[in-house]
């Protein structure tokens, strides 16, 4: 267990209001020794399975959050915390520096939100914590987990995001935010007009860090850590730990604890795959008819370029069934309100390019649909991240035309298994 670490620690405070945070517990056993190779401690998700049922019972109150918190998981419905959870929270709350290995839909965001918001009770009226996000929408999502976790504490966050207009963020920000939520383009505007200054940031979160790198965000990350002070906390997320994701550790945590929930690359397990294989000329068609099916009721297909969402959805409007189409092509208030339909079930069908791969939080997406097959095989495992989440099962299919055979082959030696085959007779190869 690393005890040498001089960082600044967040004193522990009561709750807001009259409420008091409870003793910390179960960090402890959770904390093995430290490989020195990498500076960093491996948790595995065993350890921490095993170390939660000696806890007994190992749920959110033997995590020692406080009152406040309580109550708000409590009207989340959440009966047990994620292994995610279960691993972060404790480290985090003790100040741990974090390399979290976790896509989306394990519960990572509460798994970072949860101990920033404790650590935010109580204390100056000041910006102290910043999570930078990739994408607009996993900052509005990031935002809605810190209202949603933090809303008897009393805190006050922003998102910063691209694309949309800079005064209600400047009024926010000079207003002197708890949280901020930003995507590094537009943050750093923001720190050149001087609209925030990161002076008192205590806790800094990289969510999503492969795709911020894949992004080309590297030189602004390097620019926004650059004005925060260096003894602070940070979390890194990150889906895949490809070596610029380690690199990027390296450089900006000290001595994290690296807690991983499944095996690396690993695709969610409450997925069922499969892959159609489809002539590329009849793969509207195919999915058409894939949709005639009921229990198909939320689904999210995506294509590899705008154009061709565009297509699918006319097709899809064309023989009577109502689509939408979410891309970098439309504006934010349709991006929004295309989100807002889907996720309310107004419209049983998004399709959806790359923006919408990573972050977004559609509870009860029934299926996923890979009508292009994912160029990266990471992509594959991040986009069939969007269904399953948070322990529901859901259907993962992917239409592969004869071009597409060879990348669906590296698809599978990446997740090491095979995905099995489904014929639709009709739309098949032979057909
Ligand atoms: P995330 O991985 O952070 O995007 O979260 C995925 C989904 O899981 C979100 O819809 C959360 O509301 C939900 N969730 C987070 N924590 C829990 C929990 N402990 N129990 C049940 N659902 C959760």
């Amino acid at each position: 267990m690393v005890t040498t670490d001089k960082r600044k620690k967040a004193p522990r405070r009561g709750a807001r209001g009259t409420a008091k945070a409870a003793p910390r517990t179960g960090a402890k056993a959770a904390a093995p020794a430290p490989s020195p190779a990498a500076e960093t401690e491996h948790l595995n998700l065993a350890q921490a399975e095993a170390a939660a049922s000696a806890a007994d019972g190992g749920g959110f109150v033997e995590l020692g959050l406080s009152d406040v918190v309580m109550h708000a998981i409590k009207d989340a419905g959440y009966a047990l915390p994620t292994p995610i959870q279960r691993q972060a929270i404790p480290l985090a709350l003790n100040g741990r520096d974090l390399m979290g290995l976790a896509q989306t839909g394990t519960g990572k965001t509460a798994g970072f939100s949860i101990p920033i918001i404790e650590r935010l009770l109580d204390g100056p009226h000041r910006t102290r914590a910043l999570i930078l996000t990739p994408t607009r929408e996993l900052c509005q999502q990031v935002e809605e987990a810190f209202r949603k976790y933090g809303k008897y504490a009393g805190l006050t966050v922003v998102s910063v995001y691209g694309g949309v207009g800079y005064d209600i963020q400047v009024n926010a920000l000079r207003d002197g935010v708890d949280v901020v939520v930003a995507t590094p383009g537009r943050l750093i505007d923001h720190l050149e007009k001087q609209n925030v200054s990161f002076d008192d940031l205590e806790v800094l979160v990289l969510d999503e860090a492969d795709r911020m790198l894949d992004m080309g965000f590297a030189p602004q990350i390097q620019r926004i850590v650059a004005t925060i002070p260096p003894y602070r906390q940070t979390l890194l997320f990150s889906a895949t730990m490809p070596p610029e994701v380690e690199a990027l550790a390296r450089k900006y945590l000290r001595k994290p604890v690296v807690v991983q929930v499944g095996r690396r690359s690993s695709a969610a397990t409450t997925v069922q795959h499969y892959v159609y294989p489809v002539p590329k000329q009849r793969k509207a068609e195919l999915l058409a008819e894939l949709l005639k099916q009921k229990e198909m009721d939320s689904v999210l297909v995506f294509t590899r370029t705008k154009q061709g969402a565009d297509r699918v959805v006319r097709h899809l409007e064309s023989v009577g069934i109502e689509a939408d189409a979410l891309h970098a092509d439309k504006s934010q208030s349709q991006r929004e309100s295309a989100l807002l339909r889907f996720k309310e079930g107004k419209t049983r069908v998004l399709v959806a390019t790359d923006i919408a791969q990573r972050g977004l939080d559609i509870s009860g997406i029934s299926h996923v649909i890979n009508y292009d097959v994912p160029q990266q095989a990471e992509d594959y495992v991040h986009r069939i991240g969007r269904t399953g989440r948070a322990a529901q099962t859901g259907d993962a299919y992917t239409f592969m035309c004869a071009d597409e055979i060879a990348m669906v082959k590296t698809i599978e030696r990446t997740i090491n298994q095979e995905i099995p085959r489904r014929s639709v007779v009709g739309y098949d190869f032979g057909t």
